[in-house]
């Protein structure tokens, strides 16, 4: 073994050590650690022999969770390129704009992705479907896969970028967040962190529970970060297996999880929710699940409550995280968990925070100011954006844009988005704490708070609820219990109930301007 410079290089030499144990699950396929090393180290080479791809250089990936994207993510960074996830639920128009912006050389895409990516003219490789004219079929590219691959030469350092990420684009257009291989060097560290100490804090040996092989179950999409480093990366560095799905399905993970011996599960909120709302839930034997971790949008208390009725003697954790932050900055399980269920926790093993008022000057515990973050984790910027880097990277501080409080004792509660907020009558009306009030209502299956405009207030409070199956209950019902939680002004005076799931993107966030869209037409 040869040590590669550059942190990813060494992190995939560093994987064959695993050999022959099964890295990648999906469906009915296995695919080893040594195998995925040796479709990646060739498919790198072909990168820089065929199509020039040199140091910096970006190649987008445009696909579902399957293992060819895995490979390509690894074969373009170890070609020293920049590899650039594309969210396979963009449409033709929002992926034109990532291909464009991030000025990507060469694409690698699934059939359904390459269909809507073949107008852009940029080289395209098609795994797993068709492959519209002028494009190369990805086994085609691939060719023979030799038993003796090494990586292409290239000259790394760790401040190289690695990575572009959109952001979710909940509060404006995506933007493209650069990482570097220090920041994805630094996530199997900070992840397996938090995931140990979760199960240490539950009462567990984490030596024992770390030496039963760890299979993660991955309900999100590899192109936003908490797939890709809290899942893909973290696997990659403890040899666990990484099991994937097309997409989100609770019946389809409830399978995995009895046939895999599914160890870990890590997504979002909903997800964990759902999993348990499924009517054959209690059909399965999940009693391999220990570790289950979500994070990447707010975890209603009422979760930690089901799950611990639900899935007794398991280690939940709440991670709180931006692209920006390479996936995981601060979270809460364990015991820790149980005393604050309404807590993102502590600050991850390299991570400094602290909470500010608009001048930027810290402010004490218990006050609410713009959450700031430091480390090895935060990215170097944005892509083509240095405005928007200007506005949000100052002095080495990441400004999340998150509205927060951290108490005495180091613990970090979100009150809201600073853009979510809802300003009536001068008055600020967090919705993430109305919604959590909400969700205290055991009619409550879901909620969003959002401003309704008012001539003489500017906002007033709405909220859409769905409600749990069967359940009934009136508007003026849960005024009635709100009141009793929270202040009079933040109740909503507006309540629309909903049959179907509240419109979520794959990171698990209410998508609130559809909702504002489809309820105020505005
Ligand atoms: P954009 O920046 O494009 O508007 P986005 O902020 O939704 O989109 P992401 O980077 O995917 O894009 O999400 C980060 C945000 O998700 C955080 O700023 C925070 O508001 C929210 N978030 C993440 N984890 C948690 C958590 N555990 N609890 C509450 N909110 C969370
Ligand atoms: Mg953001």
């Amino acid at each position: 073994w040869k040590h590669a410079p550059g942190h990813f290089r060494a992190l995939l030499e560093m994987s064959r050590f695993h050999g022959d144990k099964v890295f990648l699950i999906y469906e009915d396929e296995h695919i080893t650690f040594e195998e995925h090393y040796r479709r990646a180290a060739t498919l790198a080479n072909r990168l820089v022999d065929e199509y020039g791809v040199a140091k910096g250089d970006r190649v987008a990936v445009a696909m579902r969770n399957y293992p060819e994207w895995v490979i390509s993510f690894s074969a373009v960074l170890a070609a020293g390129g920049v590899a650039v996830p594309l969210n396979a639920w963009w449409t033709e128009p929002e992926l034109a704009y990532g291909v464009g912006d991030s000025g990507a050389k060469v694409l690698i895409a699934d059939g359904e992705r390459a269909a809507r990516l073949a107008a852009t003219g940029v080289p395209l490789i098609v795994a797993r479907g068709e492959a519209p004219e002028g494009a190369r079929a990805f086994e085609d590219v691939l060719g023979e896969v030799a038993a003796e691959v090494t990586l292409p030469e290239v000259d790394l350092s760790p401040e190289d970028p690695a990575t572009i990420f959109y952001t979710s684009g909940t509060t404006g257009q995506p933007k493209g967040a650069l990482g570097s291989h220090r920041n994805l060097g630094q996530s199997p560290m900070t992840v397996a962190y938090g995931l140990m100490r979760a199960v240490a804090m539950a009462g567990r040996d984490p030596g024992e529970v770390a030496g039963v092989r760890r299979v993660t179950l991955l309900t999100v999409p590899l192109f936003h970060v908490t797939g890709c480093f809290s899942g893909l990366t973290t696997t990659m560095f403890t040899g666990g297996g990484l099991a994937l799905m097309y997409k989100w399905d609770p019946e389809q993970a409830l399978r995995f999880i009895e046939r895999e011996r599914i160890t870990t599960m890590i997504g979002v909120p909903t997800n964990a929710w759902q999993l348990m709302s499924h009517p054959d839930f209690g059909k399965y034997d999940l009693s391999s699940l220990t570790t289950l971790g979500y994070g990447g949008a707010p975890a209603p208390p009422k979760l930690l409550e089901r799950i611990t009725q639900n899935l007794p003697n398991r280690a939940p954790s709440n991670g709180y995280g931006m692209t920006e932050t390479t996936a995981l900055a601060i979270g809460n399980g364990g015991a820790d968990y149980h005393a604050r269920p309404d807590s993102i926790g502590l600050p991850s093993a390299v991570v400094d925070v602290r909470v500010v008022d608009p001048m930027g000057t810290e402010l004490p515990p218990g006050e609410v100011g713009e959450l700031c973050v430091r480390g090895p984790n935060v990215i170097l910027g944005y892509w083509n954006k240095p405005e928007a880097t200007a506005q949000t990277f100052i002095d080495g501080w990441l400004h999340t844009g998150d509205l927060a409080k951290i108490d005495e004792d180091g613990f970090v509660y979100i009150v809201d988005r600073a853009k979510d907020m809802v300003i009536r009558g001068g008055e600020n009306v967090y919705c993430a704490e109305v919604e959590a009030a909400l969700f205290e209502h055991p009619a409550v299956d879901d909620a969003a708070v959002i401003g309704v405009p008012h001539d003489e207030l500017g906002e007033e409070v709405g909220a859409v609820v769905r409600l749990v199956p069967g359940a009934s209950v009136t508007p003026a019902e849960l005024q009635e219990f709100l009141a009793g939680r929270i202040a009079k002004f933040k109740i909503p005076v507006h309540v629309w109930f909903r049959d179907g799931e509240l419109p979520r993107n794959p990171g698990g966030k209410i998508l609130k301007t559809h909702l504002r869209r489809e309820i105020l037409g505005s």
